[in-house]
Formats: C-alpha cells, sequence, structure tokens
C-alpha cells in the first residue's frame, strides 16, 4: 500500500504528464465513471443504505441518480465549458484579443463526508475531473461501506495514475494534509473546516468549503401552511434530518406555530402511517455518538408532536418543538437531526434581525407569499443560498451555485460551477506585434509629458455606454483624444520650425 507522500506524487506524476489536458481523455474519463454508476448502482445504493440506514428512496434520488445526471449534464456540456471565454474588451484594447482560459489547478484533494456518502464524493470528484485536474479522494471513515465500495470501483473504471483514493480517519486525512495540494474541497463540520483552512494556508492552496450550520426558516401569514408543512418536513426528515441544507428551526409568530404544527401532523400521518418506526420511508440516525448528542437536545424542551427514541434501532422519531428559546441548547448548534424547533417571533423584522445576529446560514427558506416580504429578506439577510416557498430543491438546480458563506463555508459548485470551482481562470491578453498598434500605445514610453499624460488620461476614462451602441461615445472620445494627441504634436512642431526660422 503506497502512503499519502508516494500516493500524491504518483497523482503530481500524472498530472505533470500532460495527461488529462485533452477533452477527449476527460470525456473519456467522465463516461467512465458514468458507466461506473449506472453498472454499480445497486452496489453502490446498498452500501449507502448499510451506511446511513436511509430509504432507498433517498439513496437512489439525492445520490446515485442524482451524480449519474450530473455526469450526463458534463458530458453534454464539457467542450463548450472548456473553450476560453470571451469577455468585453475595454476600449483601450480594442485590436487585441482578451480570452479567459479555464486551467486545472493541478492535483486535487477531496475530502467527503458520510450522510450523502456517494454523491459528495462522486459530484466533486466529476467537477475535478472535468477541469482537468488530478484527484486523490477522502471518503469518510464514518460511511465505510461506501468508502470501501469506492476505493475499489473507482480504479477499474478511471485511470488509475490519476485518480487515487484514500481511506482512513482523522490520522490518515491529517497525513493527507501535510502533502502539498493544488486544490482542496472539503465537505463537512465547521471545525474541520478551520483545520482544512489552516492546512491548506500552508502552501496557500485554495479551498472550497462546503460546511452546515442553521437554516432558519420563515413563515408568514400569506403561507398556505399544509403546503408549507410538507416541505419544511421534506427537507427536515429526509434522511432523518443528517443533510447540511436540513431546515433547522422555524422562525413564525405564536398563531401561525399553533396551525403549522396541526399541519405538521396531518402531513406525518399521511407520510408515515400511526407508527412512523415501521415505515419503510424514515431513515435512522448514523451511529449512537450523533444519537445521543441529538437526543440530549430534547433535554427541558417542550414536545409538540414526536420526541420517541430508540438507541439499540438509532430511531429518533421526528419531533417537533414549541415556544423555543434562543438559549435552549437545541438552538446552539447546527441539529443534524429530526427536531424541529419552532422559536416564536413576531414579524419579519424581527426574523431578519434574529437571523443577522447568528453565523451567515447555509440556506435561508422563507415561506410567504407577499413579493415585498421576499424582497426584504434577499436584501437584508446574507446565506450560502436563498429558497423561497420550498427547502433543499435549490440542490438540485444546477444553473445556480450550490454553497455556503462565511461560516458555513466558502465556494460552490454544481453544474458549469463544480468545472470553474476545480479551474485557474486564465485572464489572457494577447497584442499583435504591429506598428499602428505601437503608434496608439507610444504615449505610455518615456520622456512623459503633460500632452501624453493627458491623453491617457482621456483615453482610459471609464464612461457609461449606451445601450445598442456600446463602445460609440468611447470611440467618439478616443478619436478626439488621438486627433488632440495629433493636433497638439503638430502644434509643437509648427512652433519648433519657427524657432529655427
Ligand atoms: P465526517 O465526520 O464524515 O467528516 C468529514 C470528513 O472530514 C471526513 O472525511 C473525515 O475523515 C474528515 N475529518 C474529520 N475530522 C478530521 C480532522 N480532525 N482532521 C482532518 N480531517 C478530518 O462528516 P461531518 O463533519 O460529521 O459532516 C457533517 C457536517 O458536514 C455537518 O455540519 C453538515 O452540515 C456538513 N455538510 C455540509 C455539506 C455541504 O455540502 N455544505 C454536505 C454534507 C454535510
Amino acid at each position: 500500500m503506497s502512503t499519502p507522500s508516494e500516493t500524491v506524487a504518483a497523482a503530481r506524476d500524472a498530472f505533470n504528464s500532460g495527461v488529462t489536458k485533452s477533452y477527449a481523455f476527460r470525456l473519456k474519463q467522465i463516461k467512465s465513471l458514468l458507466k461506473l454508476v449506472e453498472e454499480n448502482k445497486e452496489i453502490l445504493t446498498e452500501a449507502i443504505i448499510k451506511d446511513v440506514r436511509k430509504p432507498k428512496f433517498e439513496a437512489v434520488i439525492f445520490e446515485v441518480n442524482y451524480v449519474a445526471n450530473d455526469l450526463r449534464n458534463i458530458i453534454f456540456n464539457l467542450e463548450e465549458w472548456m473553450q476560453p471565454q470571451k469577455p468585453d474588451k475595454p476600449l483601450t484594447f480594442i485590436m487585441d484579443t482578451v480570452i479567459i482560459q479555464p486551467e486545472p489547478y493541478g492535483v486535487a484533494l477531496i475530502i467527503g463526508a458520510w450522510n450523502y456518502p456517494v454523491q459528495l464524493c462522486l459530484a466533486p470528484l466529476s467537477g475535478a475531473i472535468a477541469a482537468g485536474n488530478t484527484v486523490v479522494l477522502k471518503p469518510s471513515e464514518i460511511a465505510p461501506n461506501t468508502a470501501k465500495v469506492l476505493a475499489e470501483l473507482l480504479p477499474k473504471y478511471l485511470d488509475s495514475k490519476c485518480y487515487h483514493v484514500v481511506n482512513g480517519g482523522i490520522p490518515e486525512t491529517t497525513e493527507l494534509l501535510e502533502q502539498r495540494f493544488d486544490y482542496i474541497f472539503y465537505t463537512g463540520n465547521c471545525n474541520v473546516g478551520k483545520i482544512i483552512h489552516r492546512a491548506a494556508s500552508k502552501y496557500l492552496t485554495p479551498v472550497t468549503l462546503e460546511l452546515g450550520g442553521k437554516s432558519p426558516v420563515y413563515i408568514d401569514s400569506t403561507a398556505d401552511l399544509d403546503l408549507t408543512a410538507a416541505r419544511v418536513l421534506f427537507g427536515r426528515f429526509a434522511n432523518a434530518g443528517q443533510s447540511c441544507i436540513a431546515p433547522d428551526y422555524i422562525l413564525c409568530s405564536k398563531e401561525i406555530a399553533t396551525k403549522f404544527i396541526e399541519a405538521c401532523k396531518r402531513c406525518m400521518t399521511k407520510w408515515y402511517g400511526e407508527n412512523i418506526k415501521e415505515s419503510p420511508d424514515y431513515g435512522r440516525i448514523v451511529n449512537r455518538n450523533h444519537f445521543q448528542r441529538i437526543v440530549k437536545l430534547l433535554e427541558g424542551s417542550k414536545i409538540a408532536v414526536g420526541g420517541k427514541h430508540d438507541i439499540d434501532d438509532l430511531y429518533i422519531e421526528p419531533t417537533i418543538l414549541q415556544e423555543v428559546k434562543p438559549t435552549d441548547p437545541v438552538m446552539q448548534e447546527e441539529i443534524f437531526g429530526p427536531i424541529l424547533p419552532i422559536v416564536n417571533i413576531d414579524n419579519a423584522g424581527n426574523a431578519i434581525d434574529f437571523i443577522n445576529d447568528r453565523e451567515k446560514p447555509l440556506a435561508l427558506y422563507i415561506f410567504s407569499n407577499d413579493k415585498t416580504i421576499h424582497d426584504l429578506f434577499l436584501k437584508n439577510t446574507s446565506s450560502g443560498n436563498m429558497l423561497i416557498n420550498d427547502t433543499m430543491m435549490h440542490f438540485s438546480c444546477e444553473t445556480i451555485p450550490f454553497g455556503g458563506v462565511g461560516n458555513s463555508g466558502m465556494g460552490g459548485y454544481h453544474g458549469k460551477f463544480s468545472f470553474d470551482t476545480f479551474s485557474h481562470m486564465k485572464g489572457t491578453l494577447i497584442k499583435k506585434l504591429d506598428k499602428v498598434g505601437e503608434y496608439l500605445n507610444a504615449a505610455r514610453y518615456p520622456p512623459f509629458s503633460e500632452g501624453k499624460m493627458n491623453f491617457v488620461v482621456n483615453a482610459t476614462k471609464k464612461r457609461p455606454s449606451i445601450p445598442g451602441l456600446r463602445y460609440f461615445s468611447t470611440f467618439v472620445i478616443f478619436g478626439l483624444g488621438v486627433a488632440s494627441a495629433l493636433i497638439s504634436k503638430c502644434m509643437l512642431k509648427c512652433i519648433e520650425n519657427r524657432k529655427n526660422e
């Protein structure tokens, strides 16, 4: 077995060989990864279920199928994504070529988390491959079956010199983090996120940190509460509450809370029947440590719905807490389990203050039919993502970046954003070695003069563009600048000639 430094050296040699640069190579790897997912969907699904005990529906839809679609999207678009982008040209560079060339960083380290063990490894991996990096992938040790399956399958389908899997826990990850990487992509909790950030700073390695935190939900009186209950509970109780973007707590008035709790009861009976423990559609807590941590959060709380638990089965009943105080233990940390506290506030303004007094959330959810309320939250709060009138669904909208801000993370991915995340966008200016261009640029060379300085100031001054005539006004000014420079040059020559006469 290779040591971490040998593994990283092998990935670096593979990158330096240039093999990952071509479109053909990347496409072949992405297609092979899709083949891996399609040919092994049962194996992957079983591993997820063994590790996290989530319903098969969730393992397939949120992980295996999600990753397959992500890969298909790359296959359809990769050639276009790899092309140099052609941004607008400032007037000064109107005769030049201006491009943004995406280039791979080099060797990327991807560290996955246990709660979506396939998706959180393969989705970043596909972005890194598409962008032309070689990769060292470190799945979570808390999902050991998935980690084992990934370590067995990836070398069978992907180029084994370019893509490596390292399994292990904290010691192995710590050893990996001592190596030099060109990009680090980490998914997990904020505390470890800080360890990753510190380790990356040793070599100034750029990072994406996909972290967590408490994602609030605000509900106002214009919202249909049956619909709202279904959409909130979908996010809160999927994967038994162990989702980074699960709605963490509700902010609403006391009157709305009473009606919302009744709507939640109706919804839960419809979904899971009278005995939730027997429902095949409700998951379990990943291990005893997390179970004990979550159950402790219930102590001293006013339980409106649920509250039963069974450590031998790692079962915690979907639970709603009412009249929760901001100082209660359940409000001090990300819950990451099937508990939904309701904190009473009077209005949207109070909700905004409540949110802004805390760390920036990964997701912010608003339930309201009032557009002014939407705008109020949009403009006066900061969160990784914001979703109005639903929960979690923004995750699958690949045309928006998914990620956190502040304590909930940095950077984003999904869709083309995954390709961009793993690419350095190299701004490139290509000029011709020509005489006309040289004449127009000559004002920058010594000996300097007032005339030259005024010419540069005028020619480079930013002006508002006229819609439809983007460069017209600047062209006119530029032309006038050139003309005035030529005129002053002629006049100076005339004066000199007269002096000599
Ligand atoms: P975890 O325990 O699986 O840890 C994540 C990774 O960090 C693992 O690969 C693990 O080996 C590594 N790790 C753990 N301790 C380490 C240390 N001391 N040094 C170096 N590496 C270490 O997962 P977790 O952290 O329990 O995951 C849950 C958290 O992740 C929650 O906060 C959740 O919100 C967040 N999360 C975020 C996203 C997202 O996309 N933003 C997705 C899933 C989970």
